[in-house]
């Protein structure tokens, strides 16, 4: 490792340690001895790290007697519903009355892997009007402020690793078990590409390590969500790899689902997931799209290699967001004329495409 690399990481682990003030900590922990009811939100398509994040902190508040309640705008893919307390999540969208119920009554409400209300749909005008005391614990650039408390760096792997952090300086750590700690290394593995990006930074892997020592069982948590799909996405991968377009002088490439695909593949949520990574793994191309169509709009993955920008580019020019390296955006065009806005805008990034 260089010199300059070591130096960075120092920086960032002193870093990491203001994101938790000693004050902070302290009037949470005073907050948490005189408050029952807990709510736990998370963005609306909830992937691993949304998931295994929020499941994580509520297996370990319940644990601790709290009367707590986690709550999805949408739906999530069927590869995430094993992770222990998938049944009792509520999905916003299935179960407007129960989740608002919750909302209504909660006293703390945690914000987890988001940091734009925009991320959580229709949740935002309910979330906006609630007097609990709001927590975010997140790890986007550019975190709105709409919470109490913000716990939210850039520098960790994923919001698993935040919430494990978290834990940790309330001083629970003690009461993590099996089922919380299969929850936060799902959440770490899924925001890492299974640990070959965002985790270099050594502290990823103490709490890996950490997490290992309590049994869970690595192998089996990689084959549900690696290795659990249908054969109907397995074949809709294999098409719209076939159709990908490639710009080399662009050192770009992206794939598209149009709604005829979606009906003849059987598409269900979750069936693309990972589809705008592929891309990338071809020599020289170091910025990914990925199309699909949603119900009223277009929605747009981005993925880069290196330092091309996707979040930049997302917000400029598809209403979106994100990190670095993986963004997202939408846009209300139909699906030929999103694609070839996307193409059109290509030379004007030509200089930072490399
Ligand atoms: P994905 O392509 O996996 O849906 O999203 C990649 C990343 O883009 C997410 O981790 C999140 O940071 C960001 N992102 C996704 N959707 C949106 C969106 O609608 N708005 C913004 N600002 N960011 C998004
Ligand atoms: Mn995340």
């Amino acid at each position: 490792m260089s010199e300059n690399r070591s130096i960075w990481i120092l920086i960032i682990n002193k870093l990491q340690k203001l994101i938790f003030t000693d004050k902070q900590i302290k009037e949470i922990k005073k907050l948490f001895s005189k408050s029952k009811n807990i709510v736990i939100v998370t963005h609306s398509y909830p992937d691993g790290d949304a998931m295994g994040a929020s499941l994580g902190l509520y297996n370990l508040l319940k644990k601790i007697n709290f009367n707590i309640s986690i709550i999805t705008p949408t739906n999530y893919p069927e590869f995430l519903k094993w992770l222990p307390g998938d049944e009792f999540v509520i999905k916003f969208s299935k179960n407007p009355e129960q989740a608002l119920e919750c909302l209504n009554n909660a006293e703390i409400i945690f914000c987890i892997d988001f940091n734009a209300l925009s991320r959580i749909d229709k949740l935002e005008e309910h979330l906006s009007k609630s007097d609990a005391v709001k927590i975010m614990i997140d790890h986007h650039p550019y975190p709105e402020k709409f919470v109490d408390y913000s716990f939210s760096s850039i520098s960790v792997s994923s919001a698993a690793e935040l919430v494990y952090e978290f834990i940790q300086k309330i001083a629970y750590s003690k009461h993590i078990d099996k089922d919380i700690a299969t929850c936060l290394y799902t959440g770490i593995m899924a925001d890492t590409g299974s640990f070959s990006f965002n985790s270099s930074n050594p502290q990823t892997f103490r709490i890996v390590a950490e997490l290992l020592t309590h049994n869970i069982n690595k192998d089996e948590i990689t084959g549900r969500i690696y290795n659990n799909f249908s054969s109907d996405r397995m074949r809709l991968l294999g098409h719209c790899l076939n159709n990908m377009k490639v710009f080399p002088e662009y050192n770009t490439a992206f794939i598209t689902i149009n709604y005829e695909e979606k009906k003849k593949f059987n598409f269900k949520t979750g069936d693309s997931e990972g589809f705008v990574n592929y891309p990338l793994s071809i020599k020289g191309i170091v910025f990914s799209a990925f199309f699909i169509d949603k119900k009223d709009h277009v929605k747009i993955s981005f993925r880069s290699k290196g330092k091309f920008e996707v979040n930049k580019f997302a917000m400029e020019n598809f209403n979106g967001g994100g990190h670095i390296n993986a963004a997202a955006g939408k846009s209300e065009l139909s699906m030929e004329e999103t694609i070839n806005k996307f193409i059109d805008l290509l030379p004007k990034y030509k200089d930072e495409l490399f």
